[in-house]
């Protein structure tokens, strides 16, 4: 696999201080896609044990909340083995941090082992593709109606599709403080 990006101190991908770290390749061709240069699976540089550790490295403050993975696609069948073994790493060291992934696809759809591996290590998963036509730029951490943040943790006890919720609600105001 390729990254085309690695973000340090992002707070435009979930919540906090995070990393995010954008993976090369995507087939699904959104129309008005955000980012096109990274459907390339050959754009940016390979993503080798060394980028790792300085990604893992970057979680280490208390500061940083956590660590987002994002594209391109990071459930493309070529990206998943990097992509779980990003996770597996970072989960091991940093049990406690929020770990969160954006993906074109469903959750529906993402059903080979590799990807259920990588949903272990997830807290929450912002699924979908971006469709044009329900684009809304009021919605946080999302381009468009139809995606959804799902809490994995939460859906997995409920055994039923409970999506995240940090209580925050338009104009900056938090319901739960
Ligand atoms: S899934 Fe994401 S990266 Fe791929 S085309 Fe759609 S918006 Fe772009």
């Amino acid at each position: 696999m390729n990254y085309a990006a690695i973000k340090t101190l992002d707070i435009a991908n979930g919540p906090g201080i995070r990393t995010s770290v954008f993976v090369s390749g995507c087939t699904r061709h959104c129309k008005e896609c955000f980012q096109p240069q990274t459907w390339d699976f050959d754009y940016g540089e390979p993503f080798t044990q060394e980028v790792i550790d300085r990604i893992l490295d970057s979680l280490e403050p208390k500061h940083v909340a956590g660590l987002t993975v994002l594209g391109g696609e990071p459930f493309e069948p070529r990206n998943q083995e990097a992509v779980a073994d990003l996770l597996r790493q970072a989960r091991r060291r940093f049990p406690n941090k929020s770990f969160w992934a954006f993906t074109g696809y469903t959750i529906e759809e993402l059903d080979s082992d590799t990807a259920q591996e990588i949903l272990s290590y997830l807290d929450v998963l912002v699924d979908g593709p971006f469709e044009i036509d329900k684009k809304d730029l009021t919605l946080r951490f999302r381009g468009s109606r139809n995606q959804r943040l799902i809490d994995l943790k939460k859906t997995k006890q409920a055994g039923t599709l409970i999506l995240w919720d940090d209580g925050y609600r338009r104009g900056g105001v938090y319901e739960n403080s």
